[in-house]
């Protein structure tokens, strides 16, 4: 029989299909850990971030964005015509995501992108026309979510919700390595003022800011590898199972 999720998965478990929220702070790996999780599970993994980021990327190109200033209302204007969607890389284990059928997964994740991610993200109308397509994508449950507001607005019903955090400049080492692993051009002391920019931006700002869900549970990776996140998870995934 073909089985996608991992055996050490309890067999009362597989066949019950949960929502998975993770939220947290900027470059807390939430993407990684998310990932790893999904495929353990034989869940979707949907990168939240991305969407906020494709959007931002299309904005940079239609001069909605000039100098890092984010012109709300042209912003706006552009949002009818952008059309998001996945499609799994099986080479990545994940899905790639393609803006009016364009690849955009490396463009996405640019400096110049993160620097001007907040100032899109903080629009009404384009958290209301993501949100939306997340919640379809998440209809039938059996998802690993990550983002800003997945278990606060997005599934606030969700059956496990985790609120992942570590050190900044932790933070700022991972996604600076990252960053150069990809031939980008960008110093450490960038990484680590775009990553507490982008924290009090998002934890700031009017519309669904960042904070941790009451019933979410804390997980700071500041001093964890990923085995031990693992194992952290799997009890975790294991209790919320028997709710
Ligand atoms: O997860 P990532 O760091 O790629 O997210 C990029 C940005 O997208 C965040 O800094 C935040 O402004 C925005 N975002 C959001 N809500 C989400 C996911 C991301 O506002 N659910």
């Amino acid at each position: 029989m073909y089985c996608p999720m991992d055996c050490n998965v309890k067999m009362e478990n597989r066949n019950r299909k949960i929502v998975i929220a993770i939220d947290g702070f900027s470059s807390c790996g939430k993407s990684t850990f998310a990932k790893a999780i999904a495929a353990r599970l034989g869940y979707i993994f949907i990168d939240t971030g991305a969407m906020y980021r494709a959007v931002t990327l299309y904005a940079l190109d239609h001069g909605a964005i000039r100098s890092g200033v984010v012109d709300e209302d042209a912003v706006r204007a552009l949002l009818g015509q952008i059309d998001i969607t996945f499609r799994f890389n099986p080479g990545r284990g994940a899905s790639d995501i393609y803006v009016n059928g364009d690849l955009a997964e490396g463009r996405i994740r640019t400096i110049e992108v993160s620097n001007c991610v907040s100032g899109v993200s903080s629009i009404r109308e384009v958290r209301e026309k993501l949100v939306a397509m997340q919640q379809r994508m998440g209809r039938d449950r059996g998802v690993v979510m990550d983002g800003r507001d997945i278990g606060t607005v997005v599934f606030p019903d969700a059956e496990l919700k985790i609120f992942m955090t570590a050190d900044p400049e932790v933070r700022a080492d991972r996604r600076y390595a990252e960053l150069r692993g990809k031939g980008m051009d960008v110093t450490r002391e960038e990484v680590l003022a775009n990553v507490i920019a982008r924290d009090e931006a998002d934890m700031h700002r009017a519309i669904s800011p960042l904070r941790q869900a009451d019933d979410a549970v804390v997980l700071d990776n500041s001093h964890m590898s990923v085995d031990e996140q693992m194992a952290w998870f799997m009890e975790r995934y294991e209790q919320a199972c028997r709710k």
